[in-house]
């Protein structure tokens, strides 16, 4: 199956600005630069922002832009492009995109993985301070605690798929849930989850043994 045909859920606009900004912390920006290498939807709306945001700061500094330089300027962008060209074909890996590669050091074989509970295991990536970022591995079929969000979270599933009340979100999909969402993802059957997941504020569990955990998982 070809893995950037089938993204559902997509990062908005608003988001894809603040990463061509450059405003979003590097947890976050690590999932949307991931996303965006799944996805060539979110990938073409992010070059329509960049080519906009270029032609903003040109004319902010004084410079006119050409007629027809926008048209020329998309045109280029929106020419195909090689898949992942970062990736030596060597180091091609089926379930980390390129972005990935470069902070794991490797493939999915080399994440260092530690138990969490319930089958489920974490890797935290490093990243600055304000927020953070994690691969997951949730067992086929594993529900994960009951918990709302203080600040954002996003989640971008890499492997496997899992639900979340009415939703599927498979490989290359992200769920973006900020404090307004309280949910209870469950790993879809078939095959383990792989995610990654970034937040910048700790989750709110409502069981006490999540709480009770949560200073040890970092989460
Ligand atoms: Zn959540």
């Amino acid at each position: 199956m070809n893995s950037m045909t089938q993204v559902h859920h997509q990062v908005g606009d608003e988001i894809l600005t603040d990463y061509a900004a450059g405003n979003l912390a590097e947890a976050f920006n690590l999932v949307v630069a991931s996303h965006v290498s799944l996805c060539r939807d979110a990938r073409h709306r992010l070059e329509q922002i960049e080519a906009v945001g270029g032609a903003i700061l040109d004319q902010g500094h004084g410079f006119a832009m050409a007629p027809g330089s926008l048209e020329a300027t998309l045109a280029l962008i929106a020419s195909p492009q090689p898949e992942e060209t970062s990736v030596a074909p060597s180091r091609r890996c089926s379930v980390l995109p390129a972005p990935l590669q470069d902070y794991v050091g490797g493939c999915i074989d080399e994440v260092a993985w530690r138990p969490v509970g319930m089958g489920v295991k974490q890797a935290i990536l490093p990243t600055s301070p304000e927020a953070s970022v994690r691969l997951l591995y949730i067992p086929a079929g594993c529900k994960m605690p009951d918990h709302g969000h203080r600040g954002v979270e996003m989640t971008l599933v890499l492997q496997g798929a899992f639900l979340d009340g009415d939703d599927r979100f498979a490989r290359g999909d992200i769920e973006v849930a900020d404090a307004d969402l309280t949910h209870t993802p469950v790993a879809d059957l078939g095959e383990d989850c792989i995610c990654l997941a970034a937040t910048d504020a700790p989750l709110k569990f409502s069981g006490l043994m999540p709480r009770l955990a949560q200073p040890f998982l970092k989460i």
